[in-house]
């Protein structure tokens, strides 16, 4: 139910949880993070409470300055570990709000490829699909987008690669997200709110749009793939 992302210069994963915690006025069953450490993804995932989530970290922290986190409002699936988000497949994790209507077909096909699911989400079609144009010989923006492509439904999602420490690829479509511009630093997240702390610089994606973040900037596409050029606000929240 809400999401964020941070490219930052410091340990990504207490100011996830800073950033979740400011969503947690949605609502949520379960919530995880992951992150790239020296070049390897890795999660850490929790049911109930972020301070569940915190009390794993105390005890397993998760390095890395680069990571996604999650908040959980289970639609396919019960509220497990194993069906909180991130999802993992092979070098790709992503977190997604809202619902793959065609999520159905999409197993399908996977499964027809010989392709196993650990989880009963629809969202683990996703990593699943991306993984397998990376497989492909694609790289991990075009594989996202490909992936992007095939989804049906209403969706905010983000993806963070193995081997990726200055990406991060987010897309929405029915779902809002704002990508927060700091200072050498960038960050996506469900609203302006979850940021707040973070940065009052704020470019609002538009329906349809992707966005490839990196500490250096973010590039936004619309629908069709053309460059598009969305406005930076600074914001006013009182935190
Ligand atoms: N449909 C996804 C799931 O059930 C995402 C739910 C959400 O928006 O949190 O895992």
């Amino acid at each position: 139910c809400g999401i964020v992302g941070i490219l930052s210069n410091h340990e990504a994963a207490p100011t996830l949880v800073e950033a979740l915690k400011r969503l947690e006025y949605r609502g949520y069953d379960s919530a995880g993070i992951a992150t790239v450490n020296k070049g390897k993804l890795g999660r850490r995932r929790a049911v109930g409470k972020l301070v569940n989530l915190n009390d794993l970290l105390v005890h397993d922290p998760l390095p890395g300055k680069s990571g996604i986190g999650h908040t959980r409002w289970a639609t396919h699936g019960a509220p497990t570990v194993s069906n909180a988000h991130p999802h993992r497949a092979g070098c790709v994790a992503v977190v997604h709000n809202g619902i793959i209507e065609n999520y159905r077909d999409l197993r399908g096909e996977l499964s027809e490829c010989g392709i196993e699911f650990q989880t009963e989400t629809d969202t683990e079609t996703v990593a699943l699909l991306t993984e397998r144009y990376i497989t492909d010989g694609l790289d991990p923006v075009e594989a996202a987008f490909k992936a992007l492509d095939r989804l049906e439904g209403a969706f905010a999602l983000a993806f963070l690669f193995d081997g990726e420490e200055d990406l991060i690829v987010a897309a929405r479509k029915g779902s809002p997200l704002a990508i927060g511009h700091g200072d050498g630093e960038m960050y996506v997240g469900s609203d302006a709110i979850a940021l707040a702390p973070l940065t009052d610089r704020i470019t609002y994606l538009e329906e349809g749009d992707r966005a490839i973040v990196t500490r250096s900037g973010v590039e936004i596409r619309d629908q069709h793939g053309a460059l598009a050029n969305r406005n930076l606000r600074t914001i006013q929240i009182d935190t």
